[in-house]
């Protein structure tokens, strides 16, 4: 096998999938690499918000609802959603995505291969050396290219379940009191319920957060007792996407919200940026830059939530208010600016 590609992808998450694809049928040899056996599966809640309102993922593989509902101190608020809420199976993605490029002679994928480390020319993997002129860092909010370039990240947790009962409402918890700005979510797949919480380890251990939300199920009537909880970092620290011939996206750039913990839809979008602005150094990753806003509008949220927490749930209250006026819920989750 040759060791020298144009471009090197590690990560086969929708960051690093999304970027392989813009390279399809291109004169740039690629190599996408990814430590897992399988494509896809990941420890996610698949929700699918706005910002990727336009994947053109088979609607029959996603659940759609037009309406959420949200808990705050024993009320109830049902909003209507200008968009719908999708809900997507992770392994369904990965693979949808993966077949895309399957098939592509200039982009090699090589599985099980895990990048151990990074030099400035090349990468060193299980499987052997490879050199690169272009590397991209979809590894995720542990990325290991991250920590190459000597950039800091900041952490929030996502403990879920994955409960074999199906439901069919979205649902949101907010428990300023135990969870500062977190929540618990109710997500309805077609074939079971992804139950889980979102939390800022600073206010919280992942023990505490167990706790919580083992309790909410036994209230809920979810059984819980033959499923593994699984948990997994999300970084949301932006502090840019390219570095010379070194490119993050995805996790691995902080792109997750940290408001919702949202961050599929900045996968696919900055990989799909990235990969055309590496085939053509003049293109404007105007796409990315409406990403960067939202989430800088609902950074300034999550400060002053957490900021005030004796004022927290009055904050809550407002907040979900809001969510009822349509354009409200345009300003706060953005328009949708991802298209496959
Ligand atoms: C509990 C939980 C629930 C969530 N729910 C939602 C949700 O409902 N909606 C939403 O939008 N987001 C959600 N997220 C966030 C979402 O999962 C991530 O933002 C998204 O997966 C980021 O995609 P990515 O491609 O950047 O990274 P990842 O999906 O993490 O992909 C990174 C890939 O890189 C591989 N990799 C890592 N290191 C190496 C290495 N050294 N060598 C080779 N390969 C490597 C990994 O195996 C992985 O396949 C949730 C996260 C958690 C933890």
């Amino acid at each position: 096998m040759k060791d020298k590609f144009d471009v090197i992808i590690i990560g086969a998450g929708p960051a690093g999938l999304k970027c392989a694809e813009q390279f399809k049928n291109s004169n740039l040899s690629v190599l996408l690499i990814e430590k897992n056996k399988i494509i896809g599966p990941k420890i996610c809640a698949g929700g699918l918000t706005n910002l990727s309102a336009k994947i053109d993922f088979p609607e029959s593989r996603m659940r759609s609802f037009n309406q959420q509902i949200f808990y705050l101190k024993d009320k109830i608020y049902e909003i209507n959603l200008i968009y719908p809420l999708r809900v997507i199976d992770r392994y369904d993605l990965g693979q949808y995505l993966v077949n895309k490029i399957k098939d592509s002679k200039n982009i090699t994928i090589l599985k099980e291969t895990i990048a151990k480390e990074i030099k400035k020319d090349k990468i060193i993997t299980n499987q052997g050396e490879f050199y690169y002129k272009y590397l991209v860092g979809a590894d995720g909010s542990y990325s290991l290219v991250r920590r190459f370039l000597g950039l800091k990240s900041e952490i929030s947790i996502g403990l879920h379940y994955k409960i074999p009962k199906i439901t069919d409402k979205i649902k949101w918890y907010l428990y300023p009191k135990l969870l500062w700005s977190g929540y618990i979510w109710i997500f309805p797949h077609k074939d079971y319920t992804d139950i889980g919480v979102f939390f800022n380890p600073k206010y919280l251990s992942i023990k505490k957060a167990k706790e919580i939300l083992n309790n909410f199920l036994s209230k809920n009537n979810f059984n819980y007792s033959k499923q593994n909880s699984e948990a997994a970092p999300l970084n949301s620290l932006y502090k840019g996407c390219i570095f010379k011939n070194i490119f993050l996206i995805g996790d691995a750039a902080g792109l997750v919200l940290k408001t919702t913990g949202e961050g599929i839809s900045s996968a696919l979008i900055s990989g799909q940026e990235i990969g055309k602005k590496i085939l053509n150094p003049n293109y404007k990753i105007l796409n990315l830059n409406k990403v960067l806003k939202i989430k800088k509008r609902q950074e300034m949220f999550i400060k002053v939530v957490d900021m005030f927490s004796f004022i927290q749930k009055y904050f809550l209250q407002i907040f979900v208010n809001l969510m009822k006026i349509k354009r409200f819920q345009l300003y706060f989750g953005g328009q949708t600016c991802f298209k496959d």
